[in-house]
């Protein structure tokens, strides 16, 4: 599973991943590009998404909540329902495996 660290002001963070045991940094100072607040669209391809959560758990703001209704794929999916707080970092469009977020400004 990934784990991040911020850095104190949250102009960057460090994102890591446990692989075999071992605990590799994917991506760091990764900057983080917005404030929270800014004008920002998040779409989930609810046809894409598997529900797995890695958005979920991972956005650092904890902009997304789970649909209380299922999917066409019969999941539930994640909605922005705090994007309010989102500060453009994308980590949540980069790790989502099934290319099923997008964030724009
Ligand atoms: S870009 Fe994605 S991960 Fe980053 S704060 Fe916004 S919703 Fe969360
Ligand atoms: S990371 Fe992608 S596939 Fe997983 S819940 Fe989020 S949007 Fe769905």
């Amino acid at each position: 599973m990934f784990t991040y660290v911020n850095s104190f002001d949250k102009s960057w963070v460090m994102l890591m991943a446990n692989v075999e045991g071992k605990t590799v940094v994917v991506k760091e100072n990764y900057l983080v590009t917005g404030r929270a607040g800014d004008v920002v669209e998040i779409d989930v391809d609810t046809f894409l998404c598997k529900g797995c959560g890695i958005c979920v758990e991972m956005c650092p703001r904890k902009v997304f909540e789970w649909s209380s209704e299922l999917s066409e794929k019969g999941v539930h999916y994640p909605v922005p329902a705090h994007a309010e707080k989102c500060v453009k970092c994308k980590l949540c469009e980069l790790l989502c495996p099934d290319f099923a977020i997008s964030v724009r400004w």
